[in-house]
């Protein structure tokens, strides 16, 4: 896998730091899905177990080919693994999981060079794991490299964070995205950046996965309650049923477009009537983000999504209401 071309001061950061001899024995990946993270760690992990490395991994010593088969026996990958039923995944990284690695990294790697451990998503560590994960952290074997992936740097306690170097992936400007989105052959590639509030690697899935209309029935949804023309029971119930957090993100999203439209004087993606009471709507707009991190938890999703449509409809102005 390539790195991102934004992401291309972030991998001469590290290429310097390696020529230095001073590869930090633990990276945190941190920043929001869809900026390039995990395809960087892979190609920084190919890098490191590379024989014959130059700035990027050769692709083609007994090392890379072992890379590219995912069978190499110095690269160990935590993710998240099946429950029981043997159909979905769980929801947190287990202890047993950072046991079974912390005893893998205890050995001397088989070739010699690094061992490279992933961790993805090490914000999905429970609490156990976290813990179990510290010790190695604290004593990390030579050679030992563990690259943990965090979109949601928050989740991570701050004992975790305290013992990795962390590197910050960011959103590229708006020109350099659009080049990206176009070489992935993605058409109306300026709307689905849009939609994606400037990250490339969503405005791609977006574009990609229904996304799009889904937003459109977002903006059908907060301009109907706007004006009391949409009972926010129905709309919290259908809200629930399917891709909530992507939903609440969109509004939050576009209520933030709105309010930074009107400000300047020009129509927003609502087209709202006048926005009367802005600090109103930035503490909507912190409320959102806040029932967006509780709906990945097992919570009544409905009766927050309730909560959260009737206190848009409140923020209307008062002579709308029918
Ligand atoms: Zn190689």
């Amino acid at each position: 896998m390539n790195v991102a071309t934004w992401n291309g001061p972030l991998w001469n950061n590290v290429l310097e730091r390696r020529r230095r001899g001073a590869m930090p024995h633990a990276l945190l990946l941190a920043g929001p899905a869809g900026l390039g993270k995990r395809a960087f760690a892979a190609a920084l992990a190919a890098l490191l177990l590379c024989e014959r490395p130059a700035d990027v991994a050769c692709g083609r010593c007994r090392s890379c080919l072992l890379v590219a088969a995912g069978s190499h026996p110095d690269r160990a990958e935590v993710k998240l693994e099946l429950r029981d039923d043997g159909k979905t995944l769980r929801s947190e990284i287990t202890v047993d999981q950072i046991r079974l690695l912390s005893q893998r990294l205890s050995m001397t790697a088989q070739f010699g060079g690094h061992q490279l451990a992933l961790i993805d998503p090490a914000d999905l560590m429970n609490t156990a794991a976290a813990n179990a994960l510290l010790k190695t952290l604290e004593e990390p074997g030579a050679g030992t490299v563990l690259l943990l992936i965090a979109d949601q740097l928050s989740r991570l306690p701050a004992t975790i964070r305290s013992r990795c170097q962390r590197l910050d992936f960011l959103l590229p400007n708006a020109a350099e995205a659009m080049v990206w989105l176009k070489s992935q052959g993605i058409e109306g590639a300026a709307q689905a950046l849009d939609a994606a509030a400037g990250n490339p690697g969503l405005a791609l899935e977006l574009a990609r996965g229904g996304g799009l209309a889904l937003r459109t029935e977002v903006v059908t949804d907060l301009a109907q309650l706007w004006v009391y023309k949409a009972s926010p029971a129905e709309v919290a119930n259908r809200w629930a049923k399917a891709d909530a957090e992507r939903r609440t993100w969109f509004a939050a999203q576009l209520a933030q477009a709105e309010a930074a439209a009107q400000a300047r004087g020009a129509r927003g993606p609502l087209a709202l009537t006048a926005i009367s009471d802005f600090n109103k709507l930035a503490q909507w707009f912190r409320d959102a983000g806040r029932v967006r991190e509780q709906l990945r938890t097992p919570v009544r999703s409905e009766l927050l999504l309730l909560e959260l449509l009737l206190a848009w409809r409140a923020l209307a102005p008062a002579v709308r209401r029918a």
